[in-house]
């Protein structure tokens, strides 16, 4: 017998190309499929009136077929099928281009829902290619449409789903009964049933509510555990007289208060029992590496060795050089262990890193990884970006003896949102620019200003200072493309517009070492402009560079324009940033006008996640955030809201899920986090 937990493979009207598709989206079981939830519906319930249809717009109608006009063969072996559907007033033309399985099967005198976009004028009015569904008591009115894949179209994936369906049980539940009574929510397979075949637009509505609270719930229920567990005795527990003044006094500023604050924490975790899992949100500029420094240094003092990890090549070496201009004065040397080393340097930088003469150690996260042996590991910093996953955040905390952990995030998140998300950790904000800052200048242009903005380029170049000009990525698919156009456009601007200067190219297909020259030639000056990809993103600091030029702006999200942004206004002098775009569209010119006018990173993210969700923070779902939970998280906090109290409320009642009540839900957590990769919740 099939069941719901069976290879998709075994579900009936499931063959075997059917099922290469389905595994290749990664849907193996018939359980995974009833997880693939419809994009949208087809709203059948709102019909209009043929005489009042919107031209141009899709929309139901509701009628009766008075006519089937004969088959019209016309040029290039096209078919018309075309049917005559009339309401109380007006007709309507359906046509069906070559298909004819729809139009033999409405007959005259049948009455049909059709769905589409309606053509013509007053008085002759056209619907191509209609989605029909009889008006036999059968008709599904609010027609689920599934995620665009190759190889499946949304009428199948409706047939295998109502398949998949009939397979439930009704015992199935994940809640707790009192949970489900409490925060009136339907049952699990109510929902299903009614996710994918709402009977009304409540249904549906009641049925997202209810698969949002799980998802949300399962999230918490998880991070807190996951918290629960790492208060285990760390075997780096600090000494609390450690004096970082002369680290301090050496640095070429002074400290702004949220820095002082953010070590402060740091230095109270150190010193703790338990390990340290901090978060130092903090926007681009606010001086991140410093605090990590001083992370790095009591932590050094204290004789445990520390490792920063980036998670680019560009990053590694440069949070080394930094580090290097931190830590020479007060003595301290640390290493960099990265890709572009040969064999026998990385054996020899293993080996200072195993018998403890290397304390402090930098490089990605790939790098350092693998089969790097530590002396006495006490500090894990790790800079994530715009990474979303527990999981990685994990990756060394199971080396011996629990050293610290700090996370550096780059990204501005909604408070609200991060505390959801960083779950499982304690949160600092470095909410406080360093002095002397002036807030950047931002600008949209179209394409036609692009050469006054050359000019403006020249201008500042000519004063001594350095430009970046950003190349839009697209899609991951047109790399190469992009590589090309970014190739040819350095060319165009070398020989053109910026011949008096010395431009450069940098792309994500540069090996390390080559992408590490060029940002050495950008950061001593040796370039004046620097034509790149969005590689330049990360973190990379050349406090000299005041202009950032970005080209087909619309294509970026609100975060990572923030990002890109952020590459200047790193000094003390005026930078400006030139977002050019031709774009029409009112939704993304609304974007720039918003980045135009606030650099206030925290402002921004707010503004993108009413507006898109928190998709542009994390990436996407394949990031491991589930649709619903992102759906929620963006539109529904109150719903955020009750499913923190309702964890709240069934960790106090049973803080390891340990009832009968719980299994259910205990396997589905420990099933989500085994899917981000995470398996330390057993
Ligand atoms: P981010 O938080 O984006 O990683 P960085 O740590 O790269 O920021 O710091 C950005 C720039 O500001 C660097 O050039 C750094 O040396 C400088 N900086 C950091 N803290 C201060 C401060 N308190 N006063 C002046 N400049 C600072
Ligand atoms: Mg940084």
């Amino acid at each position: 017998m099939t069941t719901l937990y069976n290879k998709i493979d075994l579900l009936p009207g499931v063959g075997e190309k059917r099922a290469a598709h389905y595994h290749k989206m990664g849907i193996d079981t018939a359980w995974d499929l009833l997880n693939h939830m419809p994009r949208t519906y087809l709203d059948f319930t709102q019909t209009v009136c043929i005489a009042d249809a919107p031209i141009g717009e899709p929309c139901a109608i509701y009628g009766e077929v008075v006519e089937k006009l004969p088959e019209q063969r016309i040029r290039g072996g096209l078919t018309l099928y075309k049917v005559v559907l009339c309401d109380d007033e007006q007709a309507l033309v359906l046509t069906f281009f070559n298909t004819p399985y729809t139009y033999r099967s409405m007959q005259v005198g049948q009455r049909y829902y059709v769905y589409g976009k309606v053509t013509g004028g007053m008085l002759r009015k056209e619907m191509s290619s209609p989605q029909v569904q009889a008006d036999d008591g059968r008709a599904v009115l609010l027609l689920p449409i599934y995620p665009q894949t190759t190889g499946l179209t949304s009428a199948m994936m409706r047939t295998n789903v109502r398949s998949a369906l009939q397979l439930l049980e009704d015992s199935m539940e994940t809640l707790p009964p009192w949970v489900m009574e409490q925060y009136d929510l339907m049952t699990l397979c109510e929902a299903m049933r009614q996710i994918h075949f709402p009977k009304s637009q409540a249904d549906m509505q009641r049925a997202r509510r209810r698969l949002a609270f799980e998802e949300l719930l399962k999230y918490q229920v998880g991070t807190t555990m996951l918290r629960a567990r790492m208060q285990v005795k760390t075997a780096y527990a600090m000494q609390p007289n450690v004096s970082l003044d002369d680290f301090i006094a050496a640095l070429p500023f002074a400290l702004t208060g949220a820095q002082q604050r953010a070590i402060a924490d740091i230095e109270k975790d150190l010193c703790g029992a338990v390990p340290m899992n901090r978060l130092l949100q903090g926007d681009v500029g606010s001086g991140k590496t410093v605090v990590a420094a001083a992370a790095i240094v009591y932590a050094v003092r204290n004789g445990c060795q520390s490792v920063l990890m980036a998670p680019t090549e560009i990053l590694a070496q440069q949070h080394f050089h930094t580090l290097t201009a931190f830590l020479q004065s007060i003595g301290i040397q640390p290493v960099l262990l990265n890709g572009s080393l040969t064999a026998k340097e990385k054996r020899q930088i293993r080996s200072q890193i195993a018998d403890g003469s290397a304390m402090v150690i930098v490089g990605t996260h790939a790098v350092i990884q693998k089969d790097t042996v530590f002396a006495r590991l006490g500090l894990v910093i790790t800079d994530e970006q715009h990474r979303f996953g527990v999981a990685q955040r994990r990756a060394l905390a199971e080396k011996g003896g629990h050293p610290h952990k700090l996370v550096m995030s780059a990204t501005p998140i909604p408070r609200t949102l991060a505390l959801i998300l960083y779950g499982d950790l304690d949160i600092t904000v470095l909410d406080e620019a360093p002095k002397g800052r002036l807030p950047i200048r931002t600008y949209a242009v179209t394409g036609r200003k692009r050469e006054d903005a050359y000019g403006f380029l020249r201008q500042h170049l000519d004063a001594g200072e350095q430009a970046y000009i950003v190349c839009a990525m697209i899609e991951e698919s047109e790399q190469m493309e992009l590589v090309q156009a970014a190739e040819q456009y350095a060319k165009e601007l070398q020989t053109g517009a910026f011949a008096a200067y010395r431009v450069g190219l940098l792309h994500g297909r540069m090996k390390p070492q080559e992408k590490e020259r060029i940002m050495r030639q950008m950061k001593a000056h040796e370039i004046d402009v620097l034509v790149c990809t969005t590689v330049v993103e990360v973190g990379v600091d050349v406090p000299n560079a005041t202009i950032i030029l970005i080209e087909n702006a619309e294509r970026f999200g609100m975060a990572q324009l923030h990002q890109l942004r952020g590459r200047v206004g790193r000094g003390t002098q005026q930078s400006h940033c030139i977002l050019v775009t031709d774009s029409t569209n009112e939704e993304s010119k609304d974007r720039l006008r918003e980045l135009c006018r606030t650099t206030n990173g925290f402002e921004i993210a707010e503004a993108d996640l009413k507006r898109r969700g928190p998709g542009d923070f994390f990436g996407s779902a394949q990031h491991g955030m589930p649709p619903m939970m992102q759906a929620a998280l963006c539109n529904d906090m109150p719903l955020v809201k009750e499913t923190q109290a309702a964890a709240g409320q069934l960790l106090e009642q049973d803080p390891d899920l340990r009832s009968s009540d719980c299994a259910a839900l205990r396997l589905a957590i420990l099933e989500m986090f085994a899917k981000n990769g995470e398996n330390g919740l057993n």
